[in-house]
């Protein structure tokens, strides 16, 4: 079956334009042009990734992204920000809210197709093996992680970023280290978003406790504890 992306866009000629590149690419391109039909299809039919404009009509695309990761049925959904905007503040603000990538305008279709490819790949986890380290357990493909009981809550990225770090525990990761090992050759994000995720995986394991695990190794980077 195809993935099915969801093109949550209010201009007609962007939607199209990346629907159709979309299909050529093999994808399923579900459109949609404000945030009110995007939940609407959402919920009948959870897509495997979403392409959200930051500006729609009847809501910022980015209160939309939060919303979904606040949902425990969408909190695994990937998405890619699409927006005007390239200032660091906004990418930063995107990323907070939810965003898993980030393209701004003009875009060339191709980058994009290229985006959700690889944003679909590393979430898909290629069937990695259940992992255990220092009292946490993660599942990849399923984005399931607890601290004995507990549930931690993240979204594939953040699963994607824990997943290296428990894979090399007791290492000083550096953010390139980890641009390469998380978000593979993917040039477009910058060594700040590797703090922006760092900093949103630390709130998760704040959640249950386990904060202490992920340390900042200064002037080199991070280090995944292993007690
Ligand atoms: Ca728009």
């Amino acid at each position: 079956m195809n993935a099915k992306v969801l093109v949550v866009e209010d201009e007609a000629a962007i939607r199209e334009l990346i629907a159709v590149n979309l299909r050529r690419a093999g994808y399923q391109a579900l459109p949609a042009a404000d945030a009110a039909s995007a939940r609407r299809q959402i919920e009948a039919v959870l897509p495997d990734l979403v392409v959200l404009d930051w500006m729609l009509p009847d809501a910022p695309g980015i209160d939309l992204a939060r919303t979904l990761r606040g949902d425990a049925r969408t909190r695994a959904l990937p998405i890619i920000m699409l927006t005007a905007r390239a200032a660091e503040a906004d990418r930063i603000a995107g990323f907070d809210a939810g965003a898993d990538d980030y393209v701004t305008k003009p875009f060339s279709p191709h980058e994009l197709v290229a985006r959700v490819r690889a944003l679909l790949r590393r979430c898909g986890a290629a069937g990695a093996d259940p992992i255990e380290v220092a009292g946490l357990s993660l599942d990849p493909p399923t984005l399931r992680a607890s601290a004995g009981e507990l549930q931690i809550e993240l979204s594939p990225t953040e699963c994607r970023l824990l997943e290296f770090m428990m894979r090399h525990p007791g290492h000083v990761l550096s953010r390139a280290t980890l641009l390469d090992g998380v978000w593979g050759d993917h040039v477009f994000i910058g060594e700040r978003t590797v703090d922006v995720h760092v900093r949103r995986l630390r709130v998760a394991l704040a959640a249950v406790g386990c904060a202490g695990l992920v340390q900042t190794v200064r002037g080199a980077g991070y280090r995944f504890a292993a007690r």
